[in-house]
């Protein structure tokens, strides 16, 4: 196991519903064998991290329980 630490995950690829890989900020892209651990709180997991065709209206959900704040 490789722990990369003082990177910023842009974004996590999805295939068939399964964590495929991890886009940093610096553009690198890291294959994930097993599973994503992601220690970030939910609205950020959900709204920036996953894909939206991937979270549908989970994030809306997820948006309106954390803030308080319903999406038009
Ligand atoms: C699916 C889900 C369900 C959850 N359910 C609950 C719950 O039921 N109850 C509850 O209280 N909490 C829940 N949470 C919130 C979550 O457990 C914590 O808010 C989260 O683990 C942050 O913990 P922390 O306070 O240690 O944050 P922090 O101390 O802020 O640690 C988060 C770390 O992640 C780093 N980080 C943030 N974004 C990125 C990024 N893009 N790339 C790289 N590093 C980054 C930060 O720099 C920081 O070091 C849930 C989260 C998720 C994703």
């Amino acid at each position: 196991m490789r722990v990369l630490c003082g990177h910023k995950v842009t974004h996590i690829e999805v295939e068939k519903g399964r964590a495929t890989a991890v886009r940093t900020a610096t553009g690198e892209r890291i294959r994930v064998r097993r599973a994503v651990l992601a220690d970030v709180s939910a609205p950020a997991l959900y709204g920036q991290l996953f894909p939206v065709e991937v979270v549908g209206d989970r994030s809306a959900r997820i948006f309106v329980d954390s803030n308080g704040i319903r999406p038009s």
